[in-house]
Protein backbone atom coordinates (compact mmCIF):
# COMPACT_ATOMS: atom_id res chain seq x y z
CA UNK A 1 0.00 0.00 0.00
CA UNK A 2 1.83 3.10 -1.24
CA UNK A 3 0.26 6.69 -0.17
CA UNK A 4 -2.98 5.32 -0.35
CA UNK A 5 -5.75 7.94 -0.37
CA UNK A 6 -10.05 7.30 -0.40
CA UNK A 7 -11.78 10.34 -0.76
CA UNK A 8 -15.82 9.81 -0.67
CA UNK A 9 -18.40 12.11 -2.27
CA UNK A 10 -21.90 12.41 -1.13
CA UNK A 11 -23.99 15.46 -2.57
CA UNK A 12 -20.74 17.77 -3.53
CA UNK A 13 -19.40 17.22 -0.10
CA UNK A 14 -15.71 15.45 -0.15
CA UNK A 15 -15.22 13.05 3.02
CA UNK A 16 -11.63 11.52 3.62
CA UNK A 17 -11.70 8.63 4.68
CA UNK A 18 -8.35 7.37 4.44
CA UNK A 19 -5.15 9.64 4.37
CA UNK A 20 -2.10 8.44 2.90
CA UNK A 21 -1.63 4.98 4.25
CA UNK A 22 1.73 3.59 3.79
CA UNK A 23 2.45 -0.13 4.55
CA UNK A 24 3.73 -3.49 3.54
CA UNK A 25 2.69 -6.71 4.71
CA UNK A 26 5.15 -9.72 4.45
CA UNK A 27 3.52 -13.14 2.94
CA UNK A 28 2.83 -15.78 5.69
CA UNK A 29 2.49 -12.79 8.44
CA UNK A 30 -0.85 -12.61 10.66
CA UNK A 31 -1.84 -8.03 11.11
CA UNK A 32 -4.38 -7.00 13.30
CA UNK A 33 -5.96 -3.73 12.00
CA UNK A 34 -7.51 -1.81 15.01
CA UNK A 35 -8.54 1.54 15.39
CA UNK A 36 -12.11 3.24 16.68
CA UNK A 37 -15.27 3.14 14.44
CA UNK A 38 -15.06 5.29 11.42
CA UNK A 39 -11.16 5.02 11.19
CA UNK A 40 -11.40 3.36 7.97
CA UNK A 41 -10.36 -0.05 8.47
CA UNK A 42 -13.38 -1.55 6.94
CA UNK A 43 -12.81 0.81 3.93
CA UNK A 44 -8.65 -0.55 3.98
CA UNK A 45 -9.37 -3.85 3.98
CA UNK A 46 -11.78 -3.14 0.98
CA UNK A 47 -9.18 -1.73 -1.16
CA UNK A 48 -6.16 -4.30 0.08
CA UNK A 49 -8.69 -7.11 -1.05
CA UNK A 50 -9.34 -5.27 -4.41
CA UNK A 51 -13.03 -4.85 -3.74
CA UNK A 52 -12.60 -1.29 -3.89
CA UNK A 53 -10.54 1.53 -5.98
CA UNK A 54 -8.42 3.94 -4.00
CA UNK A 55 -8.78 7.57 -4.67
CA UNK A 56 -5.32 7.75 -5.44
CA UNK A 57 -1.84 6.32 -4.84
CA UNK A 58 -0.79 2.08 -5.25
CA UNK A 59 -2.28 -0.76 -3.49
CA UNK A 60 -0.54 -4.53 -4.82
CA UNK A 61 -0.90 -7.82 -4.32
CA UNK A 62 1.57 -10.32 -5.25
CA UNK A 63 3.32 -7.85 -6.97
CA UNK A 64 0.26 -7.19 -9.04
CA UNK A 65 -0.84 -3.32 -9.06
CA UNK A 66 -4.57 -3.53 -8.57
CA UNK A 67 -4.90 0.35 -9.75
CA UNK A 68 -5.11 -0.39 -13.28
CA UNK A 69 -7.07 -3.52 -13.65
CA UNK A 70 -10.55 -3.77 -14.82
CA UNK A 71 -13.00 -4.90 -12.45
CA UNK A 72 -12.95 -8.01 -14.36
CA UNK A 73 -9.11 -8.59 -13.97
CA UNK A 74 -9.70 -7.44 -10.41
CA UNK A 75 -11.78 -10.32 -9.74
CA UNK A 76 -10.05 -12.20 -11.63
CA UNK A 77 -6.82 -11.72 -9.10
CA UNK A 78 -9.17 -11.80 -5.91
CA UNK A 79 -10.69 -15.62 -6.89
CA UNK A 80 -7.09 -16.47 -7.98
CA UNK A 81 -5.20 -15.25 -4.43
CA UNK A 82 -7.79 -13.81 -1.58
CA UNK A 83 -10.24 -14.79 0.66
CA UNK A 84 -12.86 -12.24 2.13
CA UNK A 85 -14.79 -12.69 5.26
CA UNK A 86 -16.78 -9.70 5.84
CA UNK A 87 -18.47 -8.35 8.85
CA UNK A 88 -22.15 -9.24 8.26
CA UNK A 89 -21.23 -12.83 6.99
CA UNK A 90 -22.89 -12.01 3.12
CA UNK A 91 -24.17 -15.87 2.75
CA UNK A 92 -27.00 -15.71 -0.16
CA UNK A 93 -30.06 -16.07 1.73
CA UNK A 94 -31.79 -18.21 -1.13
CA UNK A 95 -28.72 -21.05 -1.06
CA UNK A 96 -27.90 -23.42 1.62
CA UNK A 97 -24.97 -23.64 3.76
CA UNK A 98 -23.14 -26.00 1.28
CA UNK A 99 -24.38 -24.34 -1.58
CA UNK A 100 -22.85 -21.31 -0.25
CA UNK A 101 -19.40 -22.82 0.14
CA UNK A 102 -19.91 -24.34 -3.88
CA UNK A 103 -20.04 -21.24 -5.36
CA UNK A 104 -16.41 -19.88 -5.22
CA UNK A 105 -15.43 -23.34 -6.24
CA UNK A 106 -18.03 -23.56 -9.20
CA UNK A 107 -16.47 -20.29 -9.68
CA UNK A 108 -13.03 -21.74 -10.54
CA UNK A 109 -14.40 -25.05 -12.74
CA UNK A 110 -13.26 -27.15 -10.04
CA UNK A 111 -14.77 -30.55 -10.66
CA UNK A 112 -16.58 -32.86 -7.26
CA UNK A 113 -17.20 -29.56 -5.71
CA UNK A 114 -20.00 -30.60 -3.48
CA UNK A 115 -17.81 -33.23 -1.96
CA UNK A 116 -15.11 -30.22 -1.43
CA UNK A 117 -17.70 -27.91 0.00
CA UNK A 118 -18.94 -30.96 2.47
CA UNK A 119 -15.26 -31.29 3.77
CA UNK A 120 -15.04 -27.73 3.94
CA UNK A 121 -18.38 -27.20 6.23
CA UNK A 122 -16.83 -30.33 8.23
CA UNK A 123 -13.63 -28.62 8.94
CA UNK A 124 -15.79 -25.79 10.64
CA UNK A 125 -17.91 -28.48 12.09
CA UNK A 126 -20.66 -28.10 10.24
CA UNK A 127 -21.10 -30.85 8.21
CA UNK A 128 -24.59 -31.35 9.73
CA UNK A 129 -25.71 -28.20 8.76
CA UNK A 130 -25.13 -28.75 5.37
CA UNK A 131 -28.88 -28.36 4.06
CA UNK A 132 -29.80 -25.47 6.25
CA UNK A 133 -30.50 -22.05 4.96
CA UNK A 134 -28.70 -18.57 6.20
CA UNK A 135 -31.84 -17.92 8.81
CA UNK A 136 -32.01 -21.42 9.97
CA UNK A 137 -27.98 -21.14 11.30
CA UNK A 138 -27.04 -19.05 14.53
CA UNK A 139 -24.98 -15.84 14.03
CA UNK A 140 -21.77 -17.95 14.48
CA UNK A 141 -22.73 -20.74 12.59
CA UNK A 142 -23.21 -18.64 9.27
CA UNK A 143 -19.52 -16.79 10.02
CA UNK A 144 -18.72 -20.25 9.94
CA UNK A 145 -20.11 -21.18 6.76
CA UNK A 146 -18.43 -18.02 5.58
CA UNK A 147 -15.26 -19.10 7.04
CA UNK A 148 -15.38 -22.11 5.12
CA UNK A 149 -16.43 -20.09 1.96
CA UNK A 150 -13.67 -17.83 2.23
CA UNK A 151 -11.13 -21.10 2.66
CA UNK A 152 -12.52 -22.44 -0.33
CA UNK A 153 -10.33 -21.18 -3.05
CA UNK A 154 -6.86 -21.73 -0.68
CA UNK A 155 -6.21 -17.79 -0.98
CA UNK A 156 -2.86 -16.94 -0.21
CA UNK A 157 -3.80 -14.08 1.73
CA UNK A 158 -7.18 -13.44 3.93
CA UNK A 159 -9.34 -10.69 4.71
CA UNK A 160 -11.24 -10.72 7.75
CA UNK A 161 -13.47 -7.98 8.89
CA UNK A 162 -14.50 -8.39 12.49
CA UNK A 163 -14.16 -11.99 12.46
CA UNK A 164 -15.46 -13.03 16.05
CA UNK A 165 -17.94 -9.75 16.47
CA UNK A 166 -20.49 -11.10 17.23
CA UNK A 167 -19.94 -14.61 18.80
CA UNK A 168 -19.82 -15.63 22.40
CA UNK A 169 -16.61 -16.92 23.88
CA UNK A 170 -16.64 -20.26 22.68
CA UNK A 171 -17.09 -19.90 19.33
CA UNK A 172 -14.66 -16.91 18.85
CA UNK A 173 -12.12 -19.24 20.14
CA UNK A 174 -12.99 -21.67 17.90
CA UNK A 175 -13.18 -19.06 14.46
CA UNK A 176 -9.44 -17.67 15.89
CA UNK A 177 -8.52 -21.16 16.03
CA UNK A 178 -9.17 -22.22 12.25
CA UNK A 179 -7.84 -18.72 11.28
CA UNK A 180 -4.70 -19.28 12.94
CA UNK A 181 -4.38 -22.78 12.04
CA UNK A 182 -4.41 -22.16 8.33
CA UNK A 183 -1.69 -19.33 8.82
CA UNK A 184 -0.05 -22.17 10.17
CA UNK A 185 -0.45 -24.74 8.18
CA UNK A 186 -0.96 -23.99 4.94
CA UNK A 187 1.25 -20.27 5.45
CA UNK A 188 -1.67 -18.39 4.71
CA UNK A 189 -1.29 -14.15 5.21
CA UNK A 190 -3.67 -12.97 7.59
CA UNK A 191 -5.29 -9.40 8.03
CA UNK A 192 -8.03 -8.91 10.28
CA UNK A 193 -9.98 -6.11 11.56
CA UNK A 194 -10.37 -6.36 14.99
CA UNK A 195 -11.69 -4.06 18.36
CA UNK A 196 -10.82 -7.61 20.00
CA UNK A 197 -7.36 -6.72 21.76
CA UNK A 198 -6.85 -10.23 22.73
CA UNK A 199 -7.08 -11.62 19.05
CA UNK A 200 -5.20 -8.95 17.93
CA UNK A 201 -2.12 -9.52 20.03
CA UNK A 202 -2.20 -13.10 18.70
CA UNK A 203 -0.65 -11.40 15.18
CA UNK A 204 2.46 -10.95 14.45
CA UNK A 205 1.84 -6.91 13.83
CA UNK A 206 -0.79 -4.20 14.79
CA UNK A 207 -1.59 -1.73 12.62
CA UNK A 208 -3.80 1.38 13.98
CA UNK A 209 -6.14 3.73 12.32
CA UNK A 210 -7.34 6.87 13.49
CA UNK A 211 -9.04 9.43 11.59
CA UNK A 212 -7.93 7.96 8.42
CA UNK A 213 -4.19 7.83 9.61
CA UNK A 214 -2.05 5.18 10.59
CA UNK A 215 -1.25 5.74 14.18
CA UNK A 216 0.67 2.93 15.27
CA UNK A 217 2.31 -0.16 13.67
CA UNK A 218 3.62 -2.83 15.92
CA UNK A 219 5.71 -5.46 15.64
CA UNK A 220 4.81 -8.14 18.40
CA UNK A 221 7.06 -10.55 19.74
CA UNK A 222 5.53 -14.04 20.97
CA UNK A 223 8.45 -15.40 21.97
P1 LIG B 1 -16.37 0.32 12.26
O1 LIG B 1 -15.36 -0.10 13.30
O2 LIG B 1 -17.51 1.08 12.86
O3 LIG B 1 -16.80 -0.81 11.36
P2 LIG B 1 -14.43 1.37 10.31
O4 LIG B 1 -13.19 1.83 10.98
O5 LIG B 1 -14.42 0.02 9.65
O6 LIG B 1 -15.65 1.44 11.33
P3 LIG B 1 -15.26 2.39 7.73
O7 LIG B 1 -16.43 1.45 7.59
O8 LIG B 1 -14.08 2.12 6.89
O9 LIG B 1 -14.83 2.50 9.26
O10 LIG B 1 -15.79 3.86 7.45
C1 LIG B 1 -14.94 4.98 7.55
C2 LIG B 1 -15.73 6.25 7.28
O11 LIG B 1 -16.13 6.27 5.93
C3 LIG B 1 -17.00 6.36 8.10
O12 LIG B 1 -17.08 7.70 8.58
C4 LIG B 1 -18.10 6.09 7.13
O13 LIG B 1 -19.26 6.82 7.45
C5 LIG B 1 -17.50 6.53 5.81
N1 LIG B 1 -17.99 5.72 4.66
C6 LIG B 1 -17.86 4.39 4.51
N2 LIG B 1 -18.38 3.99 3.32
C7 LIG B 1 -18.86 5.11 2.72
C8 LIG B 1 -19.51 5.36 1.47
N3 LIG B 1 -19.75 4.39 0.59
N4 LIG B 1 -19.84 6.65 1.19
C9 LIG B 1 -19.55 7.64 2.04
N5 LIG B 1 -18.95 7.48 3.23
C10 LIG B 1 -18.60 6.23 3.58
Amino acid sequence: IRNVSKIYENAGHKLTVLDQINFSIQTGTTVAITGPSGSGKTTLLGLCAGLDRSSSGTVSLNGIDLDHLTEDERAAVRNRYVGFIFQNFQLLPTLTALENVMVPLELRGERNIKKHALDLLDKVGLADRSGHYPVQLSGGEQQRVSLARAFSNQPAILFADEPTGNLDAETSDKVIKLLFDLNKEAGTTLVIVTHDLDLAAKTNRMIKLKGGVVVADLELNHA
